[in-house]
């Protein structure tokens, strides 16, 4: 399991590391808020933390 933090204080929703993430990590939850449902997928490419614009992600392995 990789440990990927989504802070939902800085995720505005826009689908960036949805649309990125090749191993589709993530989904909208309710809220509109980015949710690292599928964790266990992650092969820490670190995309989506390159990707977010509010830098809300943070992946282990990608600091
Ligand atoms: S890229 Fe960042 S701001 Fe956009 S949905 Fe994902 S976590 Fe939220
Ligand atoms: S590091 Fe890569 S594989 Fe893992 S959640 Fe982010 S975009 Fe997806």
């Amino acid at each position: 399991m990789v440990n990927i933090v989504v802070d939902h204080d800085k995720c505005d929703g826009c689908g960036e590391c949805i649309s990125v993430c090749p191993a589709e990590v993530y989904e909208l939850n309710d809220e509109g808020k980015s949710v690292p449902v599928r964790a266990d997928d992650c092969e820490q490419c670190c995309s989506c933390v390159e990707s977010c614009p509010n830098g809300a992600i943070t992946v282990e392995g990608c600091e």
